[in-house]
């Protein structure tokens, strides 16, 4: 495909990064199953080592089916380069590594998937590393809480477990101001929905593992860089304004320009950290992304009208969902995600952990699994499993309190579902 300016999403989504494999003229991307590729001779494998080149040395760095797939992305998130990697948590921990530094610290929001509440309030303390949490509504506590050693803003744009939808835009100019990067995940809302790149953040990371994939068969995880941000605008990054002592004193912004975070991520971050995606997955990927709008759009459809038939249900506490018109972020969710907020809602039941239990256990469609943004319906207990981890504040911090179950809405029939619902309802609340 050539780079026509003019192409939609449903397009980009199946052509973007692709091309007839120029060996075969297979139509569908190869899985490049090859770890190693042939140096023509000494003098390009040299020239690919000094970085002076581009192409293709080891699996570890870069492959020729991951590729298609950080090409798609980049394009998709309306970004100029992408990094994919082996899961959304790896594509976390490689976007803040060339960021952060002992000492240093990240401002997150304090509605994030659980595991990301972990590994920033726990496990990235052993680089040295730390961050704070912050209401994201109250941009005078996000302002307040930076401070000299910080390093970059980070939130969800369509939080997981739902039920919040952050206003990208207004984070961003805080970021801005402050002379800091903002990294958005945007795992739940997907390109599709939400382009954070457009509302000003610098970097947009993923886990394709959910939506982008969309079957549940595997795991990975994307940086995409914006490429607006101005790396050498102060000392606070050297790792992308300074020379690198690993490739002969190589200062990334200025011999890469608006490619120096993509190039770095490669470079340095998979060739060292080596959080690689394999093809298989990148594969995967692929296929499912081809189908992304269409099923965002069921996903979008189902949850609304599941959310509004639980929301009015007498054995439901409260739903959480900025789709329906009840949210307090309704206003906020027509502003920000004009195309829906997703597929991710939260039910509390008035029957409190117990009735949450013999729910769980008693659907027959949805499936009760450690997953989301599968073509099925799923559900998880949130508080008994992803959020175990987390104290009672933090629980009730992100949404996932102990009467309360997470639910990702597939593409099935929507009646289906509820019947299902009413049915476990039924048995959970007897
Ligand atoms: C699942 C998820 C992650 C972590 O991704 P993995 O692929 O499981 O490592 C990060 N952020 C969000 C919003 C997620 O849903």
């Amino acid at each position: 495909m050539s780079d026509g300016p003019t192409y939609g999403f449903d397009t980009l989504q199946i052509h973007a990064g692709a091309r007839p494999d120029p060996a075969t003229g297979a139509r569908q991307t190869p899985i490049y199953q090859s770890t190693a590729y042939v140096f023509r001779d000494a003098d390009h494998a040299a020239a690919l080592f000094n970085l002076q080149e581009v192409g293709y040395i080891y699996s570890r760095l870069t492959n020729p089916t991951v590729a298609v797939l950080q090409e798609r992305l980049a394009t998709l998130e309306g970004g100029v380069g992408a990094v994919c990697c082996s899961s959304g948590h790896a594509a976390q921990i490689m976007a803040l590594f060339p960021l952060m530094g002992p000492g240093k610290n990240v401002v997150a929001s304090t509605r994030l998937y659980g595991g990301t509440v972990t590994q920033f309030s726990q496990t990235i303390k052993r680089f040295g590393w730390s961050a704070k949490f912050v209401d994201f509504d109250d941009l005078d506590a996000l302002r307040d809480a930076i401070d000299d050693d910080t390093r970059a803003v980070f939130c969800e744009s369509v939080a997981n477990p739902g039920g919040y939808v952050t206003d990208v835009r207004a984070v961003a100019d805080v970021a801005d101001a402050a002379g800091l990067p903002l990294i958005v995940d945007n795992t739940s809302a997907t390109p599709y929905l939400c382009q954070p790149i457009s509302q000003g953040a610098t970097l947009v990371v993923h886990s394709t593992t959910k939506y982008l994939t969309g079957n549940g068969t595997v795991t990975g995880g994307c940086i995409v860089d914006s490429g607006k941000f101005d790396w050498s605008a102060s000392d606070k990054f050297p790792s992308l304004s300074a020379p690198e002592p690993a490739y002969h004193g190589l200062k990334f912004h200025e011999t890469f320009g608006n490619l120096a975070f993509t190039f770095h991520g490669i470079a340095i971050g998979l060739r060292d950290l080596g959080m690689t995606m394999n093809p298989q997955a990148a594969h995967y990927t692929l296929m499912g992304i081809e189908t992304l709008s269409l099923r965002m759009q069921r996903h979008v459809e189902n949850a609304v009208k599941v959310a509004t038939w639980l929301e009015n249900d007498p054995r439901v506490d409260y739903v959480t969902y900025a789709g329906l018109p009840s949210s307090p972020y309704a206003d906020r969710a027509k502003r920000c995600y004009p195309k829906g907020t997703g597929g991710l809602f939260t039910v509390a039941l008035k029957g409190g952990y117990d009735a949450c239990v013999k729910f769980v256990d008693s659907l027959e469609i949805f499936s009760h699994v450690a997953n989301l943004g599968d073509t099925r319906s799923l559900v998880i207990h949130s508080a008994s499993t992803t959020h175990r981890q987390l104290t009672p504040e933090q629980q009730q911090a992100a949404g996932a309190g102990p009467n309360v179950v997470r639910i990702s809405i597939g593409i099935e029939d929507a009646d289906d579902l509820i019947r299902d619902l009413d049915q476990a309802l039924a048995k959970a609340c007897s």
